[in-house]
């Protein structure tokens, strides 16, 4: 593994501007993965197209980048002959690289990816009867510490670029062969918007649920899902996607304004106590100020309902109170909620079990009879280590002393 500047984000400081740490390529061309038609528009004009030709050039390429797949200009066939090899002596369109592609036998696929500069970092495909989930990576590693996540051990190496996100979605539609084909008649955005459906597809909800806290690289996050929901570029509805934060309190009212999609919260816990142990970031956000945040949601309602998502931890979290304590928060804050209950997925060393089928069902009955749903969710991908928490490439480990002074320096923060 290359041995990159590590960066210095101390574990709960609020969204910490990161330099996109992106190395340039050898053959000096530029990667439009990631970019938004705007910075393509800019990036002809600097090479030297006029600017009107570089409006209608950016525009064509973005289609073709986003909403058709396509990688070399040869086969952007509305663009003229000629124009073609000026662009690919310039550009590029870059994917992530595969390093690794697994199959569970439940149909989970996972992938090691790679990034230009040598960081790993993992996506995961879940198909189900009726849909087809991407759990989509937002960091290498993690700055949090929630004790019971495989992904927490690793240090932050750094955040993923836009391209490296997207990149993450567009790779899922190359692997299952779900780009649009349709003519390239109508090259006008809105009257070529329609055309990505999730019907009869594989790949129709997306996922924030990979590797990293995703409102700790919010930018990136944000220019990401805007290329991914966009009518012109992937065209994935805003409500088929869900971003899970574990209550990066003073993000989420951005994330509705600026981004807009479904949220889940990584609740774990009902008490101080717990929470803090668990999920350490709640020293610093403790639940009742992220519960009036998830209350104060932009767009959370029955329709659109938060997903609270709590890990099943044998004797530490799943009492029959707890469960009459996480009803009796949800309705004090008057929240749309739903419950997942996630059974805890076991890694090496971990400190904790996961509760017995019988504590779990008990819990999601008292829940489910005060009138909120609470689904227990199947793991999926256990076998090849891609199940929720599993995650973890082989970037370094934190050590025990790193990870003691980090608590240390977290509740000194709190
Ligand atoms: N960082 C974000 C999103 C990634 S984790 C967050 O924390 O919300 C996705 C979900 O998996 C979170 O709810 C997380 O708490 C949960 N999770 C982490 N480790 C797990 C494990 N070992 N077993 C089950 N769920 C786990
Ligand atoms: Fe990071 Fe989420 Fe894992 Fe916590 S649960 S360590 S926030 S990835």
């Amino acid at each position: 593994m290359a041995d990159t500047d590590l960066m210095t984000i101390p574990g709960q400081v609020d969204p910490v501007p990161v330099a996109r740490d992106i190395t340039p390529r050898a053959d000096g061309r530029i990667d439009l993965l990631g970019l938004p038609n705007d910075d393509i528009r800019v990036l002809f004009e600097q090479a030297g197209l006029d600017p009107k030709q570089a409006k209608l050039r950016a525009k064509q390429v973005y289609h073709w980048l986003y909403h058709r797949g396509v990688t070399g200009f040869a086969a952007m066939t509305d663009i003229a002959k000629t124009m073609r090899p000026w662009l690919e002596e310039r550009f590029v369109v870059g994917r992530p690289t595969i390093v690794e592609a697994q199959h569970s036998t439940d149909g989970t696929r996972k992938w090691l990816l790679q990034t230009d500069d040598g960081h790993e970092y993992e996506m995961v495909f879940i198909p189900d009867a009726d849909r087809g989930t991407l759990c989509v990576s937002s960091q290498v590693g993690c700055t949090l510490n929630c004790r019971f996540c495989h992904t927490g051990t690793m240090r932050l190496v750094r955040n993923l670029t836009p391209g490296e996100i997207v990149g993450q979605v567009m790779l899922a539609r190359d692997a299952l062969g779900e780009w649009p084909k349709g003519s390239m008649a109508g090259l006008d955005a809105a009257e070529d918007a329609g055309d990505y459906t999730s019907d009869g597809r594989l790949l129709t909800n997306i996922v924030m649920m990979g590797m990293g806290e995703p409102l700790y690289n919010f930018d990136n996050v944000r220019d990401a899902l805007k290329l991914v929901m966009d009518g012109a570029g992937l065209a994935l509805s805003k409500r088929r996607i869900t971003l899970s934060t574990s209550g990066v309190v003073p993000a989420m009212a951005r994330c509705g304004a600026e981004i807009g999609v479904n949220l889940a919260v990584s609740l774990h816990a009902v008490t101080k106590e717990v929470r803090d142990e668990i999920v350490p970031i709640n020293k610093k956000y403790g639940i009742e100020e992220l519960l009036q945040a998830c209350a104060d949601y932009p767009g959370a309602s029955n329709a659109r309902r938060i997903t609270f998502e709590y890990v099943m931890l044998k004797d530490k979290n799943d009492s029959d109170e707890d469960a009459r304590e996480l009803v009796r928060l949800l309705k004090h804050y008057d929240l749309p909620a739903k419950v997942n209950l996630i059974p805890f997925n076991p890694w090496p060393g971990a400190p904790y079990e996961c509760s017995t089928p019988e504590r779990i069902r008990a819990f999601s009955n008292i829940v489910f009879e005060a009138g909120i749903s609470a689904p227990v969710r199947t793991p999926r991908g256990r076998d090849i280590d891609a199940a929720c928490g599993q995650l973890k490439t082989a970037a370094q480990k934190k050590s025990r002393a790193e990870r003691d002074r980090e608590a240390a320096a977290n509740e000194a923060a709190a």
